[in-house]
Formats: C-alpha cells, structure tokens, sequence
C-alpha cells in the first residue's frame, strides 16, 4: 500500500523523519511531499525544503519526496494512493489535525487520514521551534539531521550579516 506524508517541512526535523522512517516500515511506499502553498511566509522556499528532504530521506528505499499545489486529496489520488499519514505530538495538535481529516474525508471519502504518534523523544520539536532556536544561536544537535542545522546555521548567520543567505 502507498501513503502520502503532507506537510510544510520548514524545514525537516529529526520528529518528521522518525515519522517518515516509521511510515516507510509500515508501508510499501512512502512519498513525503511538501505543500507549496500552506505557509505564507516560509523560511525555506518549497525548492529548497524538498533537496533537504531528499539529502535527508537518501537511504530509505521506498521513499520518495516530491511537492504539490492544490488540495491534498488530489494529490493523493493523483499519485494512486488512499492513505495520508499525519501525526500527533501532543493534545494541542488534536484540533487542527481533526479538522483537516474531517475536512478531507468530506472532499474525498476514498482517502484515510491515519495518524502516527511522535516517539516521545521528538515530541516537543516543531519546525518553528528549531527556527527560533537557530535565530538565537542555540545548538542544534540532535533535532534536525546535520544538512539543515548547516543550512539554517547558514541562514541566520547571512541574516545577521544584514544580507540575504
Ligand atoms: P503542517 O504545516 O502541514 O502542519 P509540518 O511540517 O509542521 O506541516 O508537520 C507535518 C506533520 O508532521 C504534522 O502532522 C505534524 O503534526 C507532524 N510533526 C511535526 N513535528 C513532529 C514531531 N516532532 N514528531 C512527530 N510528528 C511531527
């Protein structure tokens, strides 16, 4: 069976990739596919946020990462999948994530959203969280595989240097 991993993956962290390797071992296929347009005002441009995955998702043989506009339930179907893999870090995220399965059941009934919890590890990490944290110099290691902490580490150095990275 194949399932689509939608998100933002500004950038990847190392709680998406737990997630994508659990999902890659439970499915025969895994595309892990950003959304273009979700975040208004992303750090990293979409282009740059699926390299990252792809750097990231190299040795896992079933994944593929790719990039949609456009509703996630046509994406899904036009890939040949029925299953959207989300997950869950903490109570907070129970809301938004209901939503949007109940959102996109009601598009598309063909289509299941199944949820993955975060191993416990991860489960205070986001993308925004390790953004601030570059912002302010903080270490980095461990919660975002070594190609984008030196990414990031890059972005904010430039940004201090008052120029564009
Ligand atoms: P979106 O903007 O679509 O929510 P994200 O890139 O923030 O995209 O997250 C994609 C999915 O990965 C969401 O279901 C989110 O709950 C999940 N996720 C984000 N961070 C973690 C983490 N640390 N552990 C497990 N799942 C996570």
């Amino acid at each position: 069976m194949k399932a689509i991993y939608p998100g933002s993956f500004d950038p990847v962290t190392n709680g998406h990739l737990d997630i994508i390797e659990r999902a890659a071992r439970t499915f025969d296929e895994l595309i892990v596919a950003v959304a273009v347009n979700k975040e208004k005002q992303p750090l990293f441009g979409f282009e740059e946020r699926v390299e990252l995955l792809r750097e990231t998702c190299g040795h896992l043989e079933n994944v593929q990462v790719d990039y949609f506009n456009g509703l996630t339930v046509d994406y899904v179907e036009s890939k040949g999948a029925t299953v959207i893999i989300r997950s869950l870090r903490a109570v907070s995220d129970f809301e938004y994530e209901l939503q949007m399965a109940l959102t996109n059941k009601r598009l598309n009934d063909r289509i299941e959203t199944l949820f993955m919890m975060t191993s416990a590890e991860y489960s205070f990490l986001s993308s925004s969280i390790v953004k601030e944290l570059a912002e302010l110099g903080a270490p980095l290691t461990g919660l975002v595989p070594k190609v984008v902490e030196d990414r990031l580490v890059a972005v904010f150095k430039q940004k201090r240097a008052g120029g564009e990275a």
